[in-house]
């Protein structure tokens, strides 16, 4: 027997997400047959306006509601630093330590060979363009984490970038190997940043 169709094509959308296969995604579809109306149009909408209403900044990568984002706009932050993170979140992560007040550049990703991910896949390109263009960057900070694939990025970076005369800089490894950014607590967070080591 089959399920009556919109509840096979709510299973087939929850299945889109990561880590939800068919069995959580039935689990969710059915809790979601008995939530209210009101509730679960809400969580539609917001499904519709999270992807209409933002987009990602042309010069950080990072989402915004209007390019460029508020920190790339932001003149009172400190432009002679980068800081580079895998994910939008990070940013999140970071701007919460109340301590960073440089710019970011979001990678969407890391280099992952085993994956196919290569330099072209991820925001890098416009990286470089960006140091190219503002002379004031001299620092890049690389904030991907600290697991095999977050360390062939930052060497990879550092390689590319340092012959231009940009210093390049990882966090210190206050955060645990294999630990990410956003799970890290603020203070570690701070921590990481005042420790960081030229590549
Ligand atoms: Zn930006």
């Amino acid at each position: 027997m089959q399920y009556p169709e919109p509840i096979t094509q709510l299973i087939a959308s929850y299945m889109k997400l990561p880590g939800i296969g068919q069995k959580s995604a039935t689990r969710l579809a059915f809790y979601t047959l008995g939530m209210d109306e009101e509730d679960v149009t809400g969580f539609a909408q917001a499904l519709i306006a999270a992807k209409r209403d933002l987009q990602f900044c042309s010069i950080c990568g990072n989402i915004t509601e209007n390019d460029p984002c508020i920190i790339c706009q932001d003149t009172s932050r400190d432009q002679t630093t980068v800081l580079v993170v895998e994910q939008s979140k990070d940013v999140m992560s970071m701007e919460n330590t109340h301590e960073y007040h440089g710019l970011y550049h979001v990678l969407h990703g890391v280099l992952s060979p085993l994956n196919g991910q290569g330099p072209d896949d991820i925001n890098i390109t416009s990286l470089v363009t960006r140091l190219q263009d503002h002379s004031d960057i001299s620092e890049v900070i690389v904030a991907t984490n600290a697991n095999s694939e977050g360390e062939a990025t930052a060497m990879y970076l550092a390689r590319l970038l340092k012959p231009a005369g940009i210093k390049v800089t990882r966090l210190a490894h206050g955060l645990a190997v294999g630990s990410d950014i956003d799970y890290a607590d603020e203070m570690t967070l701070i921590k990481a940043v005042e420790g960081r080591t030229e590549l």
